[in-house]
């Protein structure tokens, strides 16, 4: 008899591909055959990533279908990108795994594991005899927010055709859970103009309804970490963190080609000594904030490790302060994209300065390095929230009134992060926590386990 084989789709973004191809090793580990779907955009860029550091991604089979735009087309529009998808990927995926099926060598798909925001999907897999089940990458609490959207038009929280805030109170959803402006929540703040706005909450609906075919919830995080909320939503299930980054010669998924020539500039640092500066793949700085940024950086006069993103900003050869280079020397070095999950490993990084996406989040905890928060969009102010109100393993930097993060109150909140001895030990209790979760015997490990047994046959 053929292994059960599990088809895995992530939401063609940078945050999503990472966790969902460490669940697919997981799975692969435990016998399932995978076959691992990207966008065709993101196949060419994940594939040639991963010839250019000669990482593999072992048994699990590499395949791509379209995203409905045109190959110049910007998809850095999420609504437009979200709305073709939805039209294109149902028949795509149809088509594939039949494919797959009547290929002759025995191999049948038995279950469909779909990024959460592509749930639109799962009626169309139901249909198809499969098992189903929705991969949530990011933390549960703000999953919680988006299932109990009705309730909170209904509470006159948020409007109930744009997803807006009606209130500039904070909103927490059950006693322990963070508590959040509603002006934050993951879907706003995105668009100046209401068309797009009320498309991208009408699209959280649709997802939200295709996710009632779905057997099961998983998320990328771990039940210790977020007690309360899963406790408000028991049916879903944390398996993280999910790290592909402590396996050896296994590429993560990366959209860029990684500079690891960092790793060996840390061994030269001093233990916890390092400022890891990263933002994750969407954060944009105006020239400005990079600037000001850069000078906070140099103001510290402590070793740094800045991910400087080709499109971080514009002409980013052009950007930075005049001299800035030549000043810093050897004492900072600048990567395009780094292997940040075996950075934020090495005994040199002292702290995170971060957007607090949910992967770095993660990473970060799982590494118990504490947190400078800058977030910027989405659900990245729920994550900041977390760190520095809940778990309180980080800081937070605060805007000038020009909106600008001036170089003194960056260099000042780091020299008061590395400084508090509360901070740092919660840090390490986290990290511990996180370990555990993944062990044997671990809630994330049995929840895996439950993983398995639904998805087997
Ligand atoms: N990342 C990386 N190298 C970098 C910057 C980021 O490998 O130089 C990875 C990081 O480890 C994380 C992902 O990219 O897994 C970013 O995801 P996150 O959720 O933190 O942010 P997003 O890109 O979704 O805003």
């Amino acid at each position: 008899m053929s292994s059960p084989h599990v088809i895995l789709l992530p939401y063609p973004a940078q945050g999503h591909v990472i966790p969902f191809l460490e669940l697919a090793y997981c799975l692969a580990d435990s016998g399932f055959e995978v076959t691992f779907i990207n966008t065709d955009h993101i196949h060419v860029r994940v594939t040639e990533a991963i010839a250019a550091v000669e990482h593999d991604t072992g048994m699990i089979n590499l395949v791509s279908i379209p995203d409905g735009l045109e190959s110049i087309e910007e998809r850095s529009d999420l609504v437009k990108l979200s709305v073709r998808l939805s039209e294109v990927v149902p028949k795509s995926l149809e088509e594939l795994i039949d494919k797959i099926n009547k290929s002759g060598d025995g191999s049948r798909i038995t279950s469909l594991i779909a990024d959460e925001n592509l749930s639109w999907i799962m009626p169309v897999a139901k249909t198809m005899g499969l098992h189903t089940v929705a991969f949530w990458p990011a933390a549960a609490a703000t999953l919680s927010l988006l299932l109990s959207i009705p309730k909170l038009a209904e509470d006159g929280v948020i409007d109930d055709k744009t997803g807006l805030a009606k209130i500039e109170e904070k909103v927490q959803l059950s006693p322990g859970m963070p508590s959040i402006l509603p002006r934050e929540f993951a879907w706003n703040g995105l668009f100046c103009d209401l068309k797009s706005q009320e498309a991208l909450f009408n699209k959280l609906m649709d997802i939200n309804k295709g996710l009632e075919f779905a057997d099961m919830i998983i998320c990328n995080s771990f039940h210790e970490i977020e007690a309360p909320t899963f406790k408000f939503m028991p049916k879903v299930l944390p398996i993280g963190p999910l790290l592909s980054g402590r396996r050896t010669g296994k590429a993560v998924g990366n959209f860029w080609p990684e500079d690891s020539s960092c790793i060996s500039w840390l061994d030269k640092q001093n233990l916890s000594s390092t400022i890891y500066v990263a933002f994750g793949s969407f954060t944009v700085f105006d020239k400005l904030q990079f600037k000001e940024l850069a000078l906070g950086l140099e103001l510290t006069g402590r070793p740094f490790l800045w991910v400087v993103r080709p499109d971080l900003t514009d002409q980013t050869c052009n950007a930075y302060p005049e001299g800035f280079r030549e000043r810093i020397g050897s004492r900072g070095m600048i990567v395009g994209w780094s292997p940040q999950q075996r950075v934020l490993a090495h005994p040199s990084i002292a702290c995170f300065v971060s957007h607090c996406g949910w992967n770095s989040t993660m990473e970060g905890v799982t590494n118990g390095v504490p947190f400078l928060c800058w977030p910027y969009f989405t659900d990245q102010f729920m994550n900041r929230t977390y760190i520095c109100d809940v778990w309180k393993n980080g800081l937070e930097v605060s805007h000038g009134e020009d909106g600008v993060v001036s170089r003194e109150e960056i260099s000042g909140k780091i020299e008061k992060l590395l400084g508090d001895e509360k901070i740092k030990t919660k840090a390490l209790a986290l990290k511990d926590l996180a370990f555990k979760a993944i062990s044997h015997g671990g809630s994330s490990f049995k929840n895996f386990n439950s993983l398995i047994e639904t998805i087997k046959h």
